[in-house]
């Protein structure tokens, strides 16, 4: 609608079929970032935006709220600084609970301090990309399924891309948005004229998921302490209801969503911790879902990393590398930021 012809280049069947389908479906209120950090930037504004654009559009969604919990003394600290960090943020809502109204809201879960995060929420991921893509369509962008781009380079007239599936091309274009995902910096290394130094390295880091078979017993989400690069095995309620365990953290060397189904006794002892209740058998394999990770396993989590032609110096170029969670709820505030480096 600003004057330019849009093409989405989808090289699957159709969308997301990568990690926005493969996520924990968490609105995040931007409780765990860096201050001053993108993903604490972009959480927080993209929480607000979404939650309006999920009312406007009607995409399913629930302002449920979520407890953070310490099962042990020890990690009462911990959660002591999420608070802080959440104030540094700006999220201002969280509020300590006693622990007989911990006991209250959620009778099942054994912890010795906690507080609720009210603006966290769960959100239908499906319909929120089928409204992104119809928003798309009805501003005139055409996206364009079973489209790999190969490789591209960098001329005195724009960015070339090599285009291939079924119907092989070769496009010229004036700016070249890159969100492939788990695959952003393999298609950054094959793009001719942009310096090798402006492309991250690119690990992945599989999660595993588990159904609680039967009712859930919870109300909320429930989030124990988060160890070194993932948030620890917590609870998400999908919307129907039903209950989910996860994410774990797997590092592997290539994107392969198999289930790895040894992974069941570590879930069974990391949700006792704060579900005792837990019986034998009641958890069931779900779904694997890969984090497009740019900090390997020993170094601290990387910030989303938005690469324009500031950074790099190749006109009309957009990077977008390491958006991982909370990349659903920063979505739309992420597409505004893309959006200004580029006019
Ligand atoms: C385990 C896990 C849990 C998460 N939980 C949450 C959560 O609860 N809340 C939250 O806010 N965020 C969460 N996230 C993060 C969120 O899911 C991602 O940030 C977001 O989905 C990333 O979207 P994307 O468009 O960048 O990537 P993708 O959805 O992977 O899309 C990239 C697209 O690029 C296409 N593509 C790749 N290579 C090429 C190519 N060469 N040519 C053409 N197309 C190509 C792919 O097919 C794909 O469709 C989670 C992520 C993971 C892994």
């Amino acid at each position: 609608m600003a004057g330019r012809e849009v093409i989405v280049l989808e090289a699957e069947a159709g969308i997301g079929e990568h990690t926005s389908s493969r996520n924990s479906e968490v609105i995040h209120a931007g409780l765990y970032y860096p201050k001053g950090s993108l993903k604490a930037r972009f959480c927080v504004e993209g929480k607000h935006l979404l939650y309006d654009y999920c009312a406007e559009r009607g995409i399913a969604h629930q302002r449920i709220g979520k407890i953070i919990v310490a099962t042990a003394d020890d990690e009462i600290p911990a959660v002591r600084s999420y608070v802080e960090k959440a104030n540094a943020n700006g999220v201002t809502d969280l509020r300590w609970l006693g622990i007989e109204e911990l006991r209250e809201l959620e009778p099942e879960v054994r912890c010795v301090a906690g507080f609720l995060s009210p603006s966290t929420g769960i959100i239908d991921s499906h319909g929120l990309m089928l409204a992104f893509q119809g928003d798309a369509e009805n501003h005139g962008a055409s996206i364009v399924f079973h489209s790999p781009v190969e490789r591209g380079a960098v001329t005195g007239d724009g960015i070339e891309l090599a285009v291939g599936g079924a119907e092989p091309m070769n496009l010229l274009c004036n700016t070249v948005v890159n969100s492939a995902g788990l695959f952003a910096p393999e298609v950054a290394r094959k793009l001719v004229g942009l310096p090798a130094a402006h492309v991250p390295p690119q690990y992945f880091a599989k999660a595993h998921y588990y159904s609680l078979t039967g009712r859930s017993p919870f109300h909320r989400l429930v989030y124990p302490v988060a160890t070194h690069a993932h948030l620890g095995v917590h609870v998400t309620l999908d919307l129907a209801g039903q209950a989910r365990f996860g994410p774990d953290v797997e590092w592997i060397d290539g994107v392969d969503y198999t289930f790895d189904y040894s992974r069941e006794p570590l879930f069974y002892e990391a949700i006792r911790r704060y579900y005792p209740g837990l019986k034998d058998g009641a958890l069931s394999p779900a779904y694997t879902g890969i984090r497009p990770k740019i900090s390997g396993p020993k170094e601290p989590a990387a910030d989303f990393r938005i690469d324009g032609p500031r950074q790099h110096g190749v006109p009309g170029l957009v990077n977008l590398f390491g958006i991982e969670s909370p990349g659903l709820t920063a979505s739309l505030a992420i597409g505004r930021y893309v959006s200004a480096m580029l006019t």
